[in-house]
């Protein structure tokens, strides 16, 4: 357990100003802000407050208290259920006891106050019957690490005294509410209350001095764990080494895609590689594969992460990718059979059908943990609620024996019917959701439009291009609109062999493989053969011919491994079907793209990798073709400027219409999408209409 010290962020001045709803958003912001005081989406807060009932005009109390879904760190005015405390009371008189406890959920509605259309969770009775006006309950590694120890109650008397009670383990919902409320009136003085296998509950009837209480009482844990835990080795010490850091990342790469391919036959999945150091001390140590047989204990860990990992067969001390490939095909049936044979165990008469039964979380010995998930913030936050298990694990089996939730429980959370109306409620995935696309060119103007557009479509991007600046500008305007998660960049020219196979290799550990591949850095030059140097054509053919040819390798190794099939989608262009005067270097090199392309498409129809072509013509806007020489040598040619030229190209067009990167992207969707699933060798022109360029 780390012993660093939690910072006491509250700003006095700044509260006074606020209105207690207000202070109640401030103090879950505040306490959201730090991993160490709950997870992701874990934990809530509440406020008792006095408003005027919008009917009567009368005071009443209402309970702001955070709504289903959502975060505590990320939860704005509107993310807070608010609820009539009086009706929330008269829900006792009516309750019919715990086997009953599911339908209070559907009265929670009942009580809502001033048509907050914000649904109360689950966890709303939890505040409700504390009386005290501020609740807090957090998820805090280092007090999970006490309710998840054998001996929880004993420690959490040893740590806090009288101040902090213990209740034994009870799936949140009515009846621990009236747990929490029996615990307050009998222990009056009592500050809070740790849950066995779950969390924290704290209260006070000050806003600052519940969230002050909160710090104090997850530091007292943190501040106990590192003086029991001083210089003892974690997890029983080490048994591996940790691989060195490229090496970790080129193991992942060829492990992410097989397993990707193994696991996505109910939708493609993304993945998430970390190597973080408390990730290897866990993955090297001695107890790693007896803790991780276990399962997580805190519900929401499990919910995430699955009840337990898989730990993949790799020897880290005589590293053999080949062989540990070769059996993963088993290893992960064997995790499937496991899975099914526990929801036999544990289903009952109503449970929800059977879900996905693969594993979410990947251990590996000296290189890491991989997680996969429908996208990627999921997966890579199902791996922070691992690395919490690995904290929870680390604290309680150091001082005591760690216990998972028993069986029967966690199967009874995770196939909760609330949890599955949660699922059922999901809006429909988008058509990209899951897929994996690396774009050539992905800072210039049509590559830029192609990823743009694949975000929209809720697929994973990862931009290779040679300029470092456009890259790094790219990537900055489509993480404000799309996140963080989904853009990646890598620097790669289309020429350098070894920085193609790299960037390969970069897609596969930072998405778990590759769906899509367009094939689309370009340039364009112009010379009448004479002047043609053989530097220039070389250019032409190096950067489009050889550059399609080597990406496209990459790609089909990748997508092979992988076994998904794929979409190869080239940006060529109408001059490669259609001769153009003074580009004959240019317009060579492309047709050979479109042939490369035709070539392709036979060799990848057995494993369901498509190969088709879009032809692009005079997208000036946009296009950083269009602003070098090729602008000046075209415009020569043609005796006019670039307005005169995008005029021209305008009225030559049949349809009369200038063509823009996004109408390209229009064309790249359909074919990297099932739209386009029975259609291979095939070429889509995006000119306007252009005789020359009609196939037949
Ligand atoms: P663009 O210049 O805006 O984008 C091309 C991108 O490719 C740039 O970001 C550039 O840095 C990158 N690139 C160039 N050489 C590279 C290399 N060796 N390795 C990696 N990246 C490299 O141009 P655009 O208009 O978006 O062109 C995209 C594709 O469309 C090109 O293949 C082009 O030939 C084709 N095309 C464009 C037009 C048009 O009118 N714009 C017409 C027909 C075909």
């Amino acid at each position: 357990m780390s012993g660093n010290r939690l910072e006491n962020k509250w700003n006095a001045a700044k509260a006074a100003e606020m209105s207690e709803p207000e202070k109640l958003l401030y103090r879950s912001n505040l306490l959201g802000s730090d991993k160490r005081i709950t997870n992701y989406g874990g934990g809530n807060t509440s406020a008792k407050v006095m408003h005027a009932d919008p009917l009567t005009g009368q005071m009443t109390q209402v309970m702001w208290v955070k709504g289903s879904g959502g975060d505590v760190g990320s939860i704005k005015m509107d993310g807070f259920a608010t609820l009539y405390m009086d009706k929330l009371r008269a829900l006792k008189g009516i309750y019919r006891g715990q086997d009953f406890e599911d339908e209070m959920v559907g009265l929670l509605p009942h009580c809502t106050f001033n048509l907050n259309p914000r649904a109360a969770s689950i966890d709303t009775p939890l505040h409700a019957y504390v009386p005290k006006k501020h609740v807090d309950h957090m998820h805090p590694d280092a007090v999970i690490a006490i309710a998840a120890s054998r001996d929880s109650r004993a420690m959490t008397a040893q740590i806090f005294g009288d101040d902090i009670g213990w209740l034994p383990w009870k799936r949140p919902g009515f009846e621990l509410g009236l747990w929490l409320e029996k615990f307050c009136l009998e222990n009056p003085s009592a500050k809070g209350v740790v849950l066995e296998s779950h969390g924290l509950f704290t209260w006070d009837d000050d806003a600052e001095m519940c969230y002050k209480l909160t710090l104090d009482i997850i530091q007292k844990a943190q501040d106990w764990f590192a003086a029991q835990t001083a210089g003892k080795p974690a997890f029983g010490g080490a048994v591996h080494s940790s691989l060195g850091a490229q090496a970790r990342r080129d193991v992942a790469a060829r492990l992410m895609p097989v397993i990707r391919g193994q696991i996505s036959n109910l939708q493609p999945m993304v993945g998430h590689f970390d190597d973080s150091a408390a990730v290897l001390e866990f993955v090297n140590s001695a107890n790693m594969v007896a803790l991780a047989e276990l399962g997580t204990s805190c519900p929401d860990h499990f919910l995430r992460t699955k009840i337990k990992p898989l730990v993949v067969d790799f020897t880290a001390a005589k590293p053999d990718v080949a062989a540990t490939l070769a059996g993963l095909a088993a290893q992960i049936a064997a995790y499937r059979d496991d899975y099914c044979a526990y929801y036999t165990r544990c289903k009952r008469d109503n449970s929800p059908a059977l879900r996905d039964p693969n594993a979410v979380v990947y251990l590996v010995p000296g290189v890491g943990m991989i997680t996969f998930a429908k996208d990627k913030a999921t997966a890579r936050i199902s791996g922070e609620f691992y690395v919490n298990a690995i904290n929870v694990m680390r604290g309680a089996s150091a001082v005591s024996t760690y216990v998972g939730l028993p069986e029967q429980e966690a199967f009874d959370i995770e196939y909760w019917l609330l949890e599955e109306a949660k699922l059922a409620r999901m809006p429909k995935p988008k058509s990209l959701a899951g897929r994996v696309a690396l774009v050539t060119g992905g800072a210039g103007g049509i590559g830029s439009a192609t990823a743009e557009k694949y975000l929209a479509e809720g697929a994973c991007v990862m931009l290779a291009d040679i300029d470092e600046a456009s890259l790094a500008k790219t990537a900055q305007n489509l993480i404000a609109r799309y996140g963080a998660d989904v853009v990646r960049t890598v620097h790669m020219n289309v020429t350098d062999e070894a920085a193609v196979i790299r960037a390969f290799a970069e897609a596969a550990v930072e998405f778990g493989g590759l769906d899509i591949l367009v094939s689309n850095a370009g340039i364009a030059s112009s010379a009448p053969i004479e002047n043609t140097t053989l530097a220039l054509w070389q250019k032409n053919m190096d950067i489009l011919s050889t550059g399609y040819f080597l990406v496209s390798r990459e790609g089909f190794r990748l997508m092979r491994a992988q076994g998904m099939g794929g979409s190869v989608v080239f940006i060529a262009s109408k001059n490669g079907l259609a001769a153009s005067p003074n580009a004959a270097a240019y317009c060579t090199a492309k047709a050979s793209e479109i042939h490369l392309a035709r070539c392709l498409a036979l060799e990848g129809a057995e494993v369901g990798i498509r190969v088709n072509v879009v032809n692009p013509d005079a997208v000036l806007r946009g296009s950083k073709i269009w602003e070098g020489d090729w602008l000046e040598q075209r415009s020569s040619t043609y005796k006019t400027d670039k307005e005169g030229l995008e005029d021209m190209y305008r009225n030559r067009s049949l349809l009369k219409r200038s063509v823009f990167p996004e109408d390209i992207a229009e064309a790249a969707y359909f074919f990297a999408s099932d739209l386009s699933a029975k259609s291979t060798g095939n070429i889509i022109n995006v000119d306007a209409g252009n005789k020359e360029a009609f196939t037949r």
